[in-house]
């Protein structure tokens, strides 16, 4: 079931229902994208309808942060939890071994797609992974190319957004995958180039707060987060 948040179209899933949702997808004959909209993203939709309608084009939306959850709340319009991408992403690859996917890795710096790989493997060493390219290449269409040679079966789209989501429509027809994700800094994340918050301030939905310490120059766009929130609160007062 879809919950509107601000405009954005989410599927209101726990992590296992995304997963579930995932395998079938991988088991099926179409070629799919899924997105993980955080409250940026989201806020950015608000005034952006083409933006928003490659959000809402996509098969799984996946709401990735607390700040949607919270907005979600307060619109009363709950959603079961966050999903963020990341873990969506790693979670997934127990039953892409199981299933004997073929995964190519694209996007962010040279050399952290092969870091992420090792990673990948030494949890889950049955996993295929066929291919990867770097997230800055000039030609997009040699890059389809190669995702289509290496036959891969799913694709780890981490180019930021919204290059990884354009990227996904544009070239949905042209790939054989069935499954694409867009996972902004997944790769960055599973490889350790860039740290994630400890456990307990993701608990304590803080993890935005370990972003904007580390990555002060994050800051202006981060200010989308809390007029995400007040978007949400004045719309509830509108009723
Ligand atoms: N990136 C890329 N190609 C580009 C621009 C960005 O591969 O042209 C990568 C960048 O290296 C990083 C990821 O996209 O790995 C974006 O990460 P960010 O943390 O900004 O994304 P978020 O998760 O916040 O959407």
């Amino acid at each position: 079931m879809k919950t509107d948040v601000l405009g954005v179209l989410y599927d209101n899933v726990t992590m296992e229902e995304a997963l579930e949702k995932g395998r079938e997808i991988l088991t099926g004959h179409k070629t799919c994208y899924c997105v993980t909209p955080n409250a940026e993203m989201a806020y950015e939709a608000l005034h952006d309808e083409s933006f928003r309608d490659l959000l809402n084009g996509a098969d799984l939306v996946l709401p990735d942060g607390a700040g949607v959850v919270l907005g979600a709340k307060l619109l009363k319009t709950p959603l079961k939890q966050k999903v963020a991408g990341i873990e969506f992403a790693q979670n997934l690859l127990p039953i892409m071994a199981e299933l004997g996917t073929r995964l190519y890795l694209l996007g962010s710096k040279p050399g952290v797609a092969e870091l992420a790989a090792e990673k990948m493997l030494q949890q889950n060493p049955d996993l295929i992974i066929c291919g990867m390219s770097d997230g800055y290449f000039t030609d997009e269409k040699e890059v389809v190319v190669k995702i289509n040679e290496a036959q891969a079966d799913a694709l780890f789209v981490c180019l930021g957004a919204p290059k990884q989501e354009h990227f996904m429509q544009k070239h949905q027809k042209a790939l054989g995958v069935k499954l694409m994700c867009g996972l902004g800094g997944t790769l960055d994340g599973i490889a350790g180039t860039v740290k994630r918050a400890p456990q307990w301030m993701i608990r304590l939905q803080l993890e935005w707060l370990y972003r904007l310490i580390k990555e002060p120059r994050r800051f202006k766009r981060m200010l989308r987060l809390p007029k995400f929130i007040f978007a949400a609160l004045k719309k509830r007062m509108k009723g």
